[in-house]
């Protein structure tokens, strides 16, 4: 079974996917928890190329081909070995983040985004639980954990708010694989409606 979890920044989603990842695993299971970008060695050399650096360091072109390769990186090494051993992988994101951040909200790249997804990776989770929280409330949530912001983070709360559109519609596009779970409330009340969900 594979799992990812979505959303915009300071949502929840890392939180989320850890609590899902100790409560199947407390159950029995054998779990993989991992995340985007990331999760595979070569990926996470590609996840600093990406979130280090100033502002518009690459093209939406060139972000879309370095977030593509560190997925399919990823693919291979972790998350393919891991499902052909019967384990459940949870991601924290995985390529709706692509969908969103960079098909929608960088350029209208979602042409090029289907199409890379399509020839390079062609899998998608068995479930998505996107993480739905009003961006002002994540972005202070964000600032709270006091960890420093990567570029992405500092792009501020109207992108913020596009991206939470975003993710939204996701729900719409793919009715039976993306669950909006409402992120509102504790820890405990977001944990509870991600199993249901589940
Ligand atoms: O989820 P996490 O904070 O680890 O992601 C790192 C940064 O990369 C975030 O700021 C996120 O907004 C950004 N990102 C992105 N495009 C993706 C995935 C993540 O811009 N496809």
């Amino acid at each position: 079974m594979f799992l990812s979890f979505e959303g915009i920044d300071g949502c929840g989603k890392s939180t989320q996917a850890r609590l899902l990842a100790e409560a199947l695993r407390a159950e029995g299971r054998d779990v993989v928890l991992t995340r985007e970008p990331g999760g595979s060695e070569g990926a996470e050399e590609i996840r600093r190329l990406l979130v280090e650096g100033a502002g518009e360091r690459w093209s939406a072109e060139t972000e879309c081909l370095l977030f593509t390769a560190a997925r399919r990186d990823h693919l291979e090494r972790v998350i393919r070995p891991a499902l052909a051993g019967g384990k459940i992988v949870i991601t924290d994101r995985f390529a709706d983040s692509t969908r969103i951040y960079q098909g929608a909200t960088r350029g209208d790249l979602r042409m090029m985004v289907d199409r890379l997804h399509e020839l390079t990776i062609a899998v998608e989770p068995d479930r998505t639980f996107v993480i739905d929280i009003d961006p002002a409330t994540a972005l202070a949530r964000g600032n709270a954990r006091g960890g420093k912001e990567d570029r992405f983070e500092s792009l501020g709360l109207q992108f913020q708010q596009r991206l939470a559109a975003g993710f939204r519609a996701l729900a719409q596009e793919y009715p039976g694989r993306v669950r909006l779970v409402d992120g509102s409330g504790s820890v405990g009340d977001v944990a509870a409606r991600v199993r249901a969900a589940l």
